[in-house]
């Protein structure tokens, strides 16, 4: 019954992305020419992303996809819930359900025409360590080894105790998803883990788009009202105690909503370019992967309560982006065996480095842009890629020669770095730049294939201080009564640097805890 609607929900939300992206696809150029602020947000900011062309028939466009998938129509808004959610992606939907398991009767509220937000984009897959699924492949993984990884990838800096509790809870999270009939069973690596710890659907496809369009069914089979192109403007207070939400609805009213406590899921800054100016001046101009929505609301919002932010100019760019389209071509590609070359065909970097070092050395290349260069092997394990396809973002040829024909790479430079690195994987070694991992298979399954890349602004890390629990923290650390944190929108966990596949991990973990704990605190009160 589950997986019906499941599948349903997904085809639905296929079909929107896919023509929601191809159609910025065609809007991209334009925007890029004029310029716009859109213009990194844009394109493939993709399948959350109306094309400007459309938007003046926004509303009734809108309307007919919301109820297409079934988001709670206008009408059935109430005054008053238990609990209030502001935002509507992995983080946010995830507390409802745990709310709602707790008795609780809670509400989403959405700002853009669906919901998704940036977990829709997400790719590689959930970190997770010490699961049924990696016992069951005789993957030895420890949480203490996942913490190590983690930690060191942050550089150190990484807050401990939510980074304990993160790992800890991480197993627990992957069960919790597959008991919600999301089954995340298929194993990868991304860059700067030495196990497979990635968890993807079955078929090794794209993350986002499984989990959401499975979060979705499961909150309507719940009952839990979702409302779309709901925009929260602001919390409200009474004697510090979170007490509900202002917010603007389709019909441009604004309502006040009572509720118990709040938790606060708007995701990250990373398309809000003055934010962006405003903390790291040096990424202006910088492309985005994130969704036009990811505009750092909820860090405005709970600081007008006395919240208080961590890490704020700490911004994950993201190493393989496709500058035309911004849009992120997943590390499950590097993980599944793909080298980056320069435009000399030569390599440059340990391809599977965490990926602050990855991006600087992509950075110190002309245009900033490289090649990720693959074959049939790869393609057929990152399925991924069939979408980068359909996009038009991959080259290919039957040949070596034919490739660099495609791409404008030196042929005989591609074909001796190929026959370099495939006697690496022969010999288990990489001798230039001691790759290790992403090196089970070589590249020699003709076609060949190329993605043209370069660097994007891809994840905030920093933003509201939050607790293990959840609860925003005032500049004291006191927790400020009835307002509750997850996802993107909080910092510390990743400190300088996130690990792939760790921000999915992030949003299951710590949207279960928010909705775990908001419930608590509503029950008190009563
Ligand atoms: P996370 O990964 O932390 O869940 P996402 O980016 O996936 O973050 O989801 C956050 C969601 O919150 C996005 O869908 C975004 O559009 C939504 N959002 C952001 N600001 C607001 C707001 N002011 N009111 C309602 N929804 C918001």
């Amino acid at each position: 019954m589950k997986k019906t609607k499941q599948n349903a929900a997904m085809l639905l939300l296929l079909a929107l992305s896919i023509l929601l992206v191809l159609a910025g696809c065609a809007n991209a150029q334009t925007n890029r020419a004029a310029g716009s602020e859109t213009d990194s947000a844009a394109p493939t900011a993709a399948v959350d992303n109306k094309p400007a062309a459309a938007k003046s028939d926004q509303t009734e466009a809108t309307s007919g996809a919301s109820e297409a998938v079934g988001y709670t129509p206008l009408d059935q808004l109430k005054t008053s819930y238990d609990l209030v959610i502001i935002g509507g992606g992995g983080a946010g939907m995830t507390a409802a359900l745990e709310a709602k398991a707790a008795g609780m009767n809670p509400v989403i509220f959405e700002k853009m025409e669906k919901p998704g937000g940036n977990t829709l984009k997400s790719s590689s897959g959930m970190n997770a360590s010490e699961t049924k699924f990696q016992k069951e492949q005789g993957i030895a993984d420890t949480n203490k080894l996942f913490f190590e990884e983690t930690l060191k990838g942050g550089h150190d800096t990484n807050d401990q105790e939510m980074l304990h509790y993160f790992v800890d809870h991480s197993a627990d999270a992957i069960d919790w998803l597959d008991s919600q009939g999301i089954t995340l069973d298929n194993l990868t690596i991304t860059g700067g883990m030495k196990e497979k710890r990635t968890h993807r659907p079955t078929d090794g496809s794209a993350v986002g788009q499984y989990l959401v369009s499975g979060l979705v069914a499961d909150v309507q089979e719940q009952g839990i009202q979702l409302f779309v192109q709901a925009h929260v403007k602001e919390i409200t207070q009474k004697d510090g105690q979170a007490n509900g939400v202002k917010v603007v609805f389709e019909d441009g009213e604004e309502k006040t909503i009572a509720a118990g406590a709040v938790i606060v899921a708007t995701g990250g800054f990373g398309a809000n370019q003055e934010l962006i100016k405003q903390y790291r001046p040096d990424l202006e101009g910088y492309v985005t992967t994130n969704q036009p929505g990811s505009t750092g609301d909820g860090i405005v919002m709970a600081e007008a309560l006395g919240g208080t932010t961590v890490d704020m100019d700490q911004i994950q760019v993201h190493p393989t982006v496709n500058q035309e389209h911004s849009y992120l071509i997943g590390e499950a590609v590097r993980g599944e065996g793909a080298i980056l070359v320069d435009k000399g065909a030569l390599r440059f970097v340990n391809e599977m480095d965490t990926r602050d070092h990855v991006t600087a050395a992509i950075t110190k290349l002309d245009n900033r842009e490289a090649y990720l260069i693959f074959e049939s092997g790869v393609k057929s394990r990152a399925k991924a890629i069939e979408q980068y396809e359909k996009m038009g973002l991959v080259q290919s040829g039957e040949t070596i020669e034919a490739l660099a024909a495609e791409t404008g790479l030196p042929a005989e430079a591609l074909q001796s770095t190929l026959e370099t690195w495939n006697n690496s994987i022969t010999a288990k070694q990489d001798k230039a730049f001691g790759r290790t991992t992403g090196m089970d298979h070589d590249l020699s399954g003709a076609p060949y294939y190329a993605v043209k890349i370069g660097p994007g602004i891809h994840y905030t890390m920093g933003g509201i201080r939050i607790n293990t629990n959840t609860e925003v923290l005032n500049k004291a650390g006191e927790a400020i009564p009835g307002l509750y944190a997850a996802g993107e929108v909080t910092g510390g966990l990743h400190g300088q640097n996130r690990i792939g596949g760790n921000s999915v991990a992030e949003i299951v973990i710590f949207g279960r805890e928010a909705g775990v704990k908001a419930a608590e605190f509503v029950k008190n009160l009563k």
